[in-house]
C-alpha cells in the first residue's frame, strides 16, 4: 500500500501547491487522481516517485517511510505523459531497458519483453525505432516498459492524452485488464473526468492542491462533497 500522511509541497517555500494530503492507496487498487490543469497532480505523482522533494509530511510505501528513498529503491514503475522513450533504441530495447540496468540476463530480458509485447500487441514492432511508430503504438511501448519491470506499484501521468478518442477508449480497458491480471497497484493521473469515472476503483478529486473528495466514482457522482466536485463531475443538480 501507499500511504500519504499530511503531505505538502511548496516549490518556493511560500505557496503550497499540495496541501495536507491524507490518503491510503490499497494494494491492487486502481486509484485515480483527477483535477483541472495546475491543481498539483503531476507534483503529487512525482513526490511518490521520488522525483520531487517532499516539503512536509510522510510518504510510506508498504511499511517503509519513503520520503528520502531514491527513486530506484521504491519498487515502482512510471509512465510519463510524453512516454520518454529512447529514440536510438529499438522497441525491444526500450521495453527491456530497466531490466538491462538491473543486469537481468539477455535471454531472460528477451523472454519477458516478448511476453509483455504479446499482451499489448507489439510483437510486430519489436525491431523498429520509436520514430517509426504511431502515437498509440509508442504509448503501448511506454506501458510495456512499465509492466515488464514487474514493479508492484505503477504510476501513470496522463498516459492517453495524445491519443484519439477511439484508441483512448481501447487503451483504457486494456490498461485496466492488465492491471487486474497482474494485481498491480495503480496510481493514475488524468484531467479527464470521464476517464476517472470509468477507470477508477476510487478517485481523488484535487483542486488547487487540496483534496475535494475521495471515494468510489458512483458515490461521488451521487453525493458530491461540494459545488466544485458537482460541477467537475457533472452530477445532476
Ligand atoms: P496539468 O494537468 O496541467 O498537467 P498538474 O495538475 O499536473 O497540471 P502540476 O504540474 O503538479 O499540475 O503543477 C501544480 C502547480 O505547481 C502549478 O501551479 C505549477 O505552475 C507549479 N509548479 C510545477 N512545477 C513547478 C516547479 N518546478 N517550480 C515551480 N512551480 C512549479
Ligand atoms: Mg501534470
Amino acid at each position: 500500500k501507499v500511504e500519504l500522511i499530511d503531505l505538502s509541497k511548496s516549490y518556493d517555500k511560500q505557496v503550497n501547491v499540495i496541501s495536507n494530503i491524507n490518503v491510503t492507496i490499497e494494494p491492487g487498487e486502481f486509484f485515480v487522481l483527477v483535477g483541472p490543469s495546475g491543481c498539483g497532480k503531476s507534483t503529487m505523482l512525482r513526490m511518490i516517485a521520488g522525483l520531487e522533494q517532499i516539503t512536509s509530511g510522510t510518504l510510506k510505501i508498504g511499511e517503509v517511510v519513503a520520503n528520502d528513498l531514491p527513486p530506484d529503491k521504491r519498487d515502482l514503475s512510471m509512465v510519463f505523459q510524453n512516454y520518454a522513450l529512447y529514440p536510438h533504441l529499438t522497441v525491444q530495447q526500450n521495453i527491456s531497458f530497466g531490466l538491462d540496468v538491473r543486469k537481468v540476463k539477455k535471454d531472460e530480458q528477451r523472454r519477458r519483453a516478448e511476453e509483455v509485447a504479446k499482451m499489448l500487441g507489439l510483437m510486430e514492432f519489436l525491431k523498429r525505432k520509436p520514430r517509426e511508430l504511431s502515437g498509440g503504438q509508442r504509448q503501448r511501448v511506454a506501458l510495456a516498459r512499465a509492466i515488464v519491470s514487474e514493479a508492484p506499484i505503477c504510476l501513470m501521468d496522463e498516459p492517453l492524452s495524445n491519443l484519439d478518442a477511439k484508441l483512448r477508449a481501447h487503451m483504457r480497458s486494456e490498461i485496466r485488464r492488465i492491471q487486474r491480471t497482474l494485481g498491480i497497484t495503480m496510481i493514475y493521473v488524468t484531467h479527464d473526468q470521464v476517464e476517472a469515472m470509468t477507470m477508477g476503483d476510487r478517485i481523488m478529486i484535487l483542486h488547487e492542491g487540496k483534496i475535494q473528495q475521495v471515494g468510489k466514482p458512483i458515490d461521488i457522482y451521487n453525493n458530491p462533497a461540494n459545488p466544485f466536485v458537482a460541477t467537475f463531475i457533472g452530477s445532476p443538480p
